[in-house]
């Protein structure tokens, strides 16, 4: 969740008792700015265009203005239908939002289910047989029950397309339209992408009818609060690193609670997991192969820091709320520059800072090209550890004769002492020749910022001493 505005209270938006009170079990006092420009005009009934990512308290945004007006209006749940239908491109997205409006809609007697795929069709058909006020669905698994006759969209006074960027993304468009063309059309419509590229706008203007538009995170930037780091570094190099970093065996900025790996594939996931098992260093996957217990499984595993790593795919990953996420980890760089805004949107959530490490082969210098030009992101280029590319092939000191295996990842803050600052050195990671050579001891200020804007962001997070340049 972004900053809240101190000054101004739920109150003074209109709403009304019965979800105020939530909000007040739930211990929110101030609206987030989302929130704030979203809730008046919401309750106005007009259509709404949101740019917002997770994490800015975009569900309350949709979700307490449409509560009270479902209340206020006070139809019966309809009969295999519902009043609001919120359509999310993931599972788990869609548990957060159902969730989230079961919190929400606790004392405002409104019934609320979730639909997704992976579950079986048979329970949701009984479940929503009597029908639901909310309902929050995939697009897949909503258009099974249509086309069984076990649902229908005739009822729908509040659509909410979240994270319709994603959707596209997933290859839902086909999905929309049919949706579209179900839904009454006198609905009102609430519409939020965390981006906004051209096919997006364009349904916008198919979905919403003078939409207010408001927006929490200008296009296609990256977070503010999130410093940016890189390592150039050979494709069949980056597991050696990425174990080094999370064995404390080379360090990088900030300390670890929560690691997010990025890997652009499903076997790619389950390949790093599998090498970072074999290294003594427990990790979960999570991506659309997994079952929906293995991923609830993971994500647990994940929110409690029982297995503070998570390896997961773009889609798999978009839109989870988890806060304490330190670090996400680019082990492949997306092909897509507002995939990597949605990534490193996983960090840096409820006011803290947060830090991204990309890991650039190569053949990937031209995905990193694209990012720095969309998102005007700044990274901070961090040196391989000593005799790298003789750890890779296990002619140098080896990962045996390293350091007992950890059980969790442990990186010292920046700044520790063992990071001593050191000049600036070349990157000069290429076969053969390792990279940092003759730079000091492994690790010893091979990781410590060079000397721009967020040197003083990564003191103050380290809790101060951070490597200096
Ligand atoms: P969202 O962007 O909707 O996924 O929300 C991000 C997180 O912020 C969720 O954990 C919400 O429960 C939380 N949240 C939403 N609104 C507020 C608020 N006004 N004050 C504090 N926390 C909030």
């Amino acid at each position: 969740m972004t900053q809240s505005n101190d000054d101004l209270r739920f109150e003074d938006l209109g709403l009304s008792q019965p979800v105020l009170q939530a909000l007040d079990l739930k211990g929110y006092n101030n609206p987030t700015p989302i929130q704030a420009q979203a809730i008046p005009p919401v309750l106005e009934g007009r259509d709404l265009m949101g740019i917002a990512q997770t994490g800015t308290g975009k569900t309350a945004a949709f979700m307490l203005p449409s509560i009270d007006r479902l209340r206020e209006a006070d139809k019966q749940t309809p009969f295999k239908s519902c009043r609001m239908l919120v359509l999310a491109p993931t599972r788990e997205l869609a548990g957060q939002i159902a969730q989230n409006a079961k919190d929400y809609g606790a004392l405002a007697g409104l019934k609320v289910h979730s639909i997704v795929g992976g579950t079986s069709v048979n329970k949701d058909r009984n479940k929503l047989h009597r029908g639901t006020d909310i309902l929050v669905a995939t697009p897949g698994r909503l258009l099974d029950l249509i086309d069984q006759k076990a649902f229908t969209l005739d009822k729908v006074e509040v659509l909410v397309l979240d994270e319709a960027d994603q959707m596209l993304d997933l290859g839902f468009i086909h999905a929309l339209r049919r949706i579209s063309q179900l839904v009454p059309e006198d609905r009102q419509t609430l519409f939020f992408s965390a981006t906004m590229p051209k096919q997006i706008q364009e349904l916008v203007g198919k979905y919403c009818r003078n939409p207010v538009k408001v927006s929490v995170t200008p296009e296609s930037t990256t977070a503010e609060r999130i410093d940016q780091f890189l390592f150039m570094v050979q494709q069949d190099e980056k597991q050696t690193l990425l174990e080094m970093i999370l064995s404390e065996r080379h360090p990088v900025p900030g300390k670890f609670e929560r690691v997010l790996i990025f890997a652009r594939t499903k076997h790619g996931c389950d390949r790093i997991v599998k090498k970072l098992s074999q290294s003594g260093i427990p990790a979960n996957a999570i991506h659309g192969n997994k079952s929906q217990p293995q991923r609830e499984r993971a994500l647990g595993e994940f929110r409690s820091a029982k297995t503070p790593i998570l390896v997961a795919t773009d889609v798999a990953a978009r839109g989870i709320d988890i806060p304490g996420v330190s670090h996400v980890l680019n082990y492949e760089l997306p092909n897509v520059p507002e995939q990597y805004v949605h990534r490193i949107g996983r960090t840096a959530r409820a006011g803290r800072d947060g830090i991204a490490i990309a890991f650039c082969a190569e053949d990937e210098r031209d995905y990193l090209k694209d990012i720095r030009k969309k998102t005007d992101a700044e990274f901070e280029r961090l040196a391989l550890p000593d005799n790298f590319r003789a750890v890779v092939e296990g002619v140098g000191p080896t990962k045996r004769e390293q350091k007992p295996r950890l059980a969790r990842p442990k990186v010292r803050p920046a700044g520790d002492a063992a990071r001593k600052p050191k000049p600036k050195q070349k990157h000069t990671a290429r076969k053969g020749k390792p990279a940092g050579a003759g730079s000091g001891g492994a690790g010893a200020g091979a990781g410590r910022p060079g000397g721009n804007r967020n040197r003083s962001r990564n003191r103050r997070r380290s809790g101060g001493g951070a490597p200096r340049g």
